[in-house]
């Protein structure tokens, strides 16, 4: 028997939380140097954010990261295991999950076929408990397992996009721009979603554009511009930070 997630610090059942390091990653699109030999860490349970303008480098920092287009690193390991010559579609089995910009659900799929494609990498035995402790995360899914995908709401979609990331038991967890085109409302039910994630110890890598967001779900941040780090702190000191507000939050 598995554990339900539960809010405070359960653990998904059987996981263990690891550390992401990237050092000197490099992303090229032809002439263009979209990411210019940044380093982070994510600590094991840690939920760390990446903020920046439009073509600042942040999508080509995670699609470097899960190898997706040509990159260099120094060093890329998830709990020191080298990444570097892991085929991105591998990666779900070295643990990493990916929620991409634009959810890319299957729309003429019913919700919880949806989520059962995203245990692939899974033996069937497990799925079930998986599946509830998504549906526990994510009353609404449960209602609507039987729906079409596409009959779902833009918040619902990005409920399901995170779910099915999530049946394949990630250790990692990189959301890109899960906001995207969402009310106020739904935004609101994406950070509690979030938080209540890295209250089970997964750790979390998020890409937004919507900085309070970044700011309620992560511990730690960093700014890009121009492919670069130009800032790092915690998420309570950028928050704060004149420059930051002015520029991401328009305060
Ligand atoms: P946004 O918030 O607008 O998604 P971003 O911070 O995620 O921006 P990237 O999408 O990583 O930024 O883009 C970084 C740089 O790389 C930009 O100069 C962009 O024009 C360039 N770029 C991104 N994708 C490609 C591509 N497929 N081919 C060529 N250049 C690209």
């Amino acid at each position: 028997m598995t554990a339900p997630i539960t809010d405070g610090d359960a653990r998904l059942p059987g996981l263990e939380p690891v550390e992401l390091v990237v050092e000197d990653l490099t992303v090229h699109y032809g002439g263009v140097q979209a990411v210019r030999g940044i380093s982070f860490v994510v600590g094991a349970g840690e939920s760390v954010g990446i903020i920046g303008a439009n073509g600042a480098g942040k999508t080509s920092t995670l699609r470097g990261i899960l190898g997706l287009i040509p990159r260099r690193a120094q060093t890329l390991t998830l709990g020191g295991e080298d990444l570097r010559r892991v085929a991105a579609s591998q990666m779900v089995r070295r643990g990493v999950g990916y929620v991409p910009e634009g959810r890319h659900i299957f729309a003429g799929l019913p919700v919880e076929k949806n989520l059962l494609l995203g245990a692939y990498t899974r033996r069937w035995r497990g799925c079930g408990d998986q599946l509830a402790e998504v549906y526990e995360l994510f009353p609404v899914l449960q209602e609507m397992r039987t729906r079409l995908a596409g009959a779902l709401s833009g918040g619902q979609q990005q409920m399901l996009a995170i779910g099915r990331a999530l049946m394949a038991q990630p250790r990692l967890l990189v959301l890109d721009e899960p906001s995207m085109g969402l009310s106020p409302l739904l935004v609101n039910d994406i950070v509690s979603v979030l938080q209540r994630l890295h209250a089970t110890g997964l750790s979390i890598l998020l890409v937004e554009q919507n900085a309070k967001l970044t700011f309620a779900t992560t511990t730690r941040c960093f700014v890009m511009d121009q492919g670069r780090i130009v800032k790092t702190g915690l998420a309570s000191q950028l928050r704060d930070d004149p420059e930051v507000r002015r520029i991401y939050l328009g305060l």
